[in-house]
């Protein structure tokens, strides 16, 4: 639970709240995107926060899930978790790619030098799944993904192709291999930059496999789960900072609407608010302990990530009604929020499917706890 951390973990907190308020306290205007990131970056190597995402064979200090959530949680709560900066970029699928990957592609994207992408999603209206060959030592791919964020400045992406006889399996395709269409750019509405792909005859030696050979989904679930437990934490951070805001309205006595803010009703709808964060909050810990103790997390990872993030949009939505017009300008941070969350219910896995999942996981393998 949030309440019985360790000294370090306490320690990692305060760092990391010291991070968040110096983030929180920076002039938006007078940088570029880029200047903006690295002074950031600067700010958290000085309070060593940055490396925790990633490995100690990768020269990381290596958080466990708990420390990751704790970081996420407080940049959450003081709505700075979107910065980037703030935390290093995470190996993901590559932490334990052999060579020739370690050298080319996983230590230069750690320190920043590659951009990469993630292509799972296939676009609705695909004949078949990307799929491979085998020729030689070498594979050919084709095929489409739909929905690569950060595609369009990846120097390589993470794509899971089905290789008939052997199974799914992750491969690394750099996007200026010949065969490789950058068909679409769009952005959605949380802000990030998509793109999609198209793959024809490109050749990648088999050295570019990501793991065994056909063991692409469980890699690919497998940094799901990470993911999903990063977006959780941030939404739950971002619950407290919600609910912090919307106390502060609701405790102003001045204006005529002061009335209404101290009434009954409005408090109920507040109390159900925090009963709802409070329940999010204390899951989320328990999954990162979970996670800790090596615990099989796949199903409580998946609750907690709906859990979150619907909760978190409810939420929001709730502090707008009841604040009123003034929350909805495009400047309040309720609003800002608003935008950037709301895709958090369809990415990694829809809230739906994640449903579906938990009750698979139980019914069919036995799996998951409550
Ligand atoms: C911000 C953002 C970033 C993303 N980044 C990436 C990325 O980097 N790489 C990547 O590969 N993808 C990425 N995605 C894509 C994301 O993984 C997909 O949007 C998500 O998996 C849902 O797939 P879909 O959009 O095709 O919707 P669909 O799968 O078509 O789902 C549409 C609706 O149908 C429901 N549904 C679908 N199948 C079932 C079923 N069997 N039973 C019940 N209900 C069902 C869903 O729950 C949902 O409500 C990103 C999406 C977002 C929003």
């Amino acid at each position: 639970m949030p309440e019985f951390l360790t000294p370090k973990e306490t320690d990692l907190q305060n760092r990391c709240s010291t991070l968040a308020h110096q983030v929180a306290a920076l002039d938006p205007e007078p940088f570029s995107t880029d200047s903006r990131e690295q002074q950031i970056r600067g700010l958290s190597q000085l309070v060593k926060v940055f490396d925790i995402t990633q490995p100690a064979s990768c020269g990381g200090s290596e958080g466990t899930a708990l420390e990751l959530t704790i970081a996420r949680e407080t940049f959450g709560s003081l709505n700075v978790a979107h910065e980037r900066g703030l935390l290093g970029p995470t190996p993901g699928l590559l932490e334990s790619v052999k060579e020739p990957l370690r050298s080319n592609f996983l230590m230069p994207y750690l320190a920043g030098e590659m951009n990469s992408g993630f292509g799972f999603t296939e676009p609705a209206d695909a004949q078949r799944h990307t799929w491979a060959e085998v020729d030689g030592e070498e594979l050919i791919i084709n095929g489409q993904k739909s929905y690569v964020t950060g595609g369009a400045k990846a120097h390589f992406i993470n794509v899971l192709v089905d290789i008939p006889q052997s199974g799914k399996t992750m491969l690394l395709i750099e996007t200026s291999r010949p065969g490789v269409t950058l068909t679409r750019k769009f952005a959605s509405s949380d802000g990030s930059q998509h793109a999609a792909f198209t793959f024809t005859n490109v050749r990648v030696p088999e050295t570019h496999a990501i793991g065994p050979i056909g063991s692409g989904m469980k890699r690919a679930l497998e940094q799901v789960t990470d993911v999903r437990m990063g977006i959780a934490a941030t939404c739950t951070g971002l619950c407290s900072f919600v609910l912090e805001h919307l106390a502060a309205y609701l405790k102003k006595t001045d204006g005529k609407k002061s009335l209404a803010r101290s009434n009954d009703l409005t408090r109920m709808r507040y109390g159900g608010l925090r009963i709802e964060a409070f329940a999010v909050r204390s899951a989320l810990y328990r999954t990162a302990r979970l996670i800790d103790i090596g615990q099989n997390a796949v199903n409580e990872a998946s609750a907690v990530k709906v859990l979150a993030t619907e909760a978190l949009n409810r939420i929001i939505d709730e502090a707008i009604q009841i604040i009123g017009g003034q929350a909805l300008t495009e400047t309040h941070p309720l609003t800002q929020i608003s935008s950037r969350v709301r895709a958090l219910q369809l990415a990694e896995g829809t809230s739906d499917i994640l449903k579906i999942n938990v009750a698979r996981g139980y019914l069919d393998l036995d799996k998951g706890t409550i």
